[in-house]
């Protein structure tokens, strides 16, 4: 008999396989050998291909093209056939909220796995600030992890994103922003910087995160550096090194406790990837040096893991790792028991970190009033009833 193994199976293999693709392909998250085959399909003479991809990739991915219609540089009649055959649809957006901060959160709509099903909604959220704007991206419809703290653990899993509709979300946010510039693909652009801490375990859905990355990263296209890309992962720990060989973006773990017993509540994937095989994958990740450091994050629950003892092990278990560590204040949600640490008790556990010489900044919570921060993103209609909770809890922890 098959064991299931939960996050592989139910992420990996079967939503995939039973996912309803929208009536006409979109070329968005193709990679170029991608693209070349799609061209090929339609007819493209073989010795054109390299070009006519270089094309679309400059309408796509510099220009920002929504529509065939506008690609002057192609003649109509490939841009007709290429209408009759393919999209360039983005997600579609149901709302779009503006902070007070200027932090901005769209809402977006996704195909459901099934015809006749609700669509999937998932969310994306930009954090400007003076010297750079961030762009914080979803790679998955909920989460299959249930992190005790975090707002997304509690929303049932459904379904792991494309490539296209990761790449999608950068888009969504050009546009939006009126941030393509109209050709030029090196000039300063309002979404700089890109986190992958938006919803969902983005080593949980590996091969689409890394394709869309590439593509995010492609000098030809949307031209976001990896030094300014961060993956953001709770410790799925036989993908750290495929992130670093395959991606070689910067990376972010969060680490929120310094002993099993605690992360094993906080974090329970901990009880399969236990804080030492964490640490060591993480002393390993390829490209690890002062200049590309790793982001501890630490999330400051009260009471919880907030003690003096915990930030001077925390220092500890750290030694030798080029590190920053990342204090992030908690962010409350609705029905959560935590509370976020007292101000002068993150300042005193700040202080411990700094002093033994690491960077160690609290991150500002951006865009509370629109529940834009981090572990609240959410979409209302993916409830889950705490039996529910529990069993994909249990689930998780099977082997
Ligand atoms: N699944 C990935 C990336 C998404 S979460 C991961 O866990 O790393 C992005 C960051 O927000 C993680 O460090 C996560 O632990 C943190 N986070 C989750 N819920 C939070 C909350 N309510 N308040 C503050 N940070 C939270
Ligand atoms: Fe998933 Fe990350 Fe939230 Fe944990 S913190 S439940 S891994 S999104």
């Amino acid at each position: 008999m098959t064991t299931v193994r939960h996050a592989d199976v139910l992420l990996e293999k079967v939503p995939l396989e039973r996912y309803v693709p929208p009536a006409k392909p979109s070329l968005l998250g193709l990679s170029r050998d991608d693209l070349a085959d799609a061209l090929a399909g339609i007819g493209v003479p073989e010795p054109q291909l390299k070009m006519r991809v270089q094309q679309l990739w400059h309408w796509l991915y510099v220009r920002g093209a929504a529509d065939f219609d506008i690609m002057t540089s192609v003649s109509k009649e490939l841009r007709q056939a290429l209408a009759k055959s393919f999209t360039l649809m983005r997600p579609e957006i149901v709302a779009e909220q503006v902070s007070v901060d200027g932090t901005r959160k769209w809402l977006l709509q996704l195909p459901p796995e099934h015809l006749g099903e609700t669509p999937h909604q998932v969310e994306c959220v930009y954090i400007p600030e003076t010297d750079r704007g961030t762009l914080c991206l979803s790679s998955q419809v909920g989460c299959t992890l249930t992190c005790t703290f975090c707002h997304t653990g509690t929303q049932r899993l459904v379904r792991n994103l494309t490539p296209g509709e990761i790449v999608g979300q950068i888009m969504i946010a050009r546009d939006r922003l009126c941030d393509w510039n109209g050709g030029a693909a090196d000039s300063p652009r309002l979404v700089s910087n890109i986190v992958m801490m938006g919803m969902g375990e983005p080593l949980y859905n590996f091969e689409a995160v890394r394709d869309a990355l590439l593509i995010a990263a492609d000098g030809d296209g949307l031209s976001i550096s990896k030094r300014r890309i961060t993956l953001s992962t709770s410790g799925v720990v036989p993908n750290i090194p495929r992130a670093g060989a395959e991606l070689g973006v910067m990376l972010a773990v969060s680490l929120h406790a310094v002993y099993d017993g605690l992360r094993d509540r906080l974090v329970p994937l901990n009880r399969k990837y236990p804080i030492a095989e964490l640490l060591e994958a993480c002393r390993n990740y390829p490209g690890l040096s002062n200049a590309r450091r790793i982001t501890f994050e630490y999330v400051m629950l009260k009471g919880v893991n907030d003690s003096l003892a915990d930030a001077k092990e925390l220092v500890r278990l750290l030694k030798g790792i080029p590190a920053k560590i990342n204090l992030i204040p908690f962010n409350p949600w609705p029905g959560t028991t935590y509370e976020c640490s007292d101000w002068e008790q993150i300042e005193k556990f700040s202080e411990i970190i700094f002093n033994a010489g690491y960077a160690s900044p609290v991150r500002t919570p951006r865009g509370r009033d629109i529940l834009a921060a981090c572990g609240q993103l959410k979409s209302e209609t993916e409830k889950l009833s705490a039996r529910e909770r529990m069993a994909l809890r249990a689930m998780a922890m099977t082997d």
